[in-house]
């Protein structure tokens, strides 16, 4: 589908697409062959995409893979694409939210993602145990902080907690010319792996989500000392009555240097979840 095809499609469904819902669709054929050629589709591979549009990718995932699942948001998109697959015994069309349905089971998840949302896409589909392999197109800014793990000054929330969950492996420029109507932010394609094996402690979600809240809540001080950045958090997020010396003893009782939060690495992180979890002592006392 090139830039005239997508627009008489739009037109002819009577859409006018939407910025809240990131609809940018895929109009550059090489483009969709390099996303293609980077997710190494095989005949085994059970496919995830999330926001198909108007399946510009689905085209090729429908040809190759095992089985694919399409989760697409806006129902007029979904209708069309029930039509456009008819012949194929080897695809699901899901109308829903990718927020809020039950994901089916997959190893692979290939995706232009909804570039709004990208953020709670990667913690539903990706942290957590056995995540799937990820093949996704996602705004340049993000996708340098998630491969930006030595560079302090570029590291943050995401570049942690995706890197919890998951190795990147390769990124490469989109032209956001590729896309129609053309977006207003740089694109990247990234390729992430899962980890091998990932803590005890995160394979239980209600531990994961204390896991990630505390990254949330000391990345916005990483260049404080870790006790400090702590304190903050604690203060503003968790039921505990510690003041700092104490965070420094417990720091120093387990070994963890109190310095700036951005040197640390993450294991760390885990190992400070799991000491404060331990003294929240009951689930509900965090949100
Ligand atoms: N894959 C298509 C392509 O490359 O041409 C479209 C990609 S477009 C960047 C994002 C798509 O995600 C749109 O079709 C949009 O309707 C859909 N979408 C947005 N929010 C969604 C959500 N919460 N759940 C599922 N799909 C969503």
């Amino acid at each position: 589908m090139n830039r005239k095809d997508v627009q008489l499609i739009l037109k002819e469904l009577n859409i006018v697409p939407k910025k809240q819902l990131g609809q940018n669709f895929l109009i550059d054929k090489n483009t969709r062959d390099i996303i293609i050629n980077q997710a190494q589709v095989s005949t085994n591979d059970i496919i995830l995409e999330i926001g198909p549009g108007l399946g510009a990718l689905t085209e090729k995932l429908v040809e190759i893979a095992k089985k694919v699942y399409i989760i697409e948001i806006d129902s007029r998109l979904s209708t069309f694409l029930k039509n456009k697959f008819s012949n194929y015994n080897n695809i699901t069309i899901i109308n829903g939210d990718i927020l809020k349905i039950d994901i089916p089971d997959h190893n692979k998840v290939v995706s232009n993602l909804p570039y709004t949302i990208t953020g709670p896409i990667l913690e539903k589909v990706f942290f957590k145990e056995n995540p799937p392999q990820g093949i996704l197109t996602i705004e340049k800014a993000i996708a340098d902080r998630i491969f930006s793990q030595d560079n302090y000054k570029t590291s943050s929330r995401i570049t942690i907690s995706v890197n919890t969950f998951m190795r990147p492996k390769e990124k490469h420029k989109i032209s956001r010319n590729s896309f129609y109507p053309t977006p207003n932010i740089d694109l990247t394609l990234i390729n992430l792996t899962p980890r091998e094996k990932i803590d005890k402690f995160l394979v239980d979600e209600y531990k994961r989500t204390f896991y990630l809240n505390l990254i949330r809540g000391i990345m916005p001080f990483k260049n404080k000392n870790l006790a400090n950045a702590l304190e903050l958090y604690i203060k503003k997020k968790l039921n505990l009555d510690l003041n700092k010396k104490e965070i420094v003893n417990i720091l120093e009782q387990n070994n963890i240097k109190n310095n700036k939060v951005y040197s640390h690495i993450i294991s760390d992180f885990v190992n400070i979840s799991k000491i404060f979890y331990e003294k929240i002592g009951l689930k509900g006392k965090c949100d």
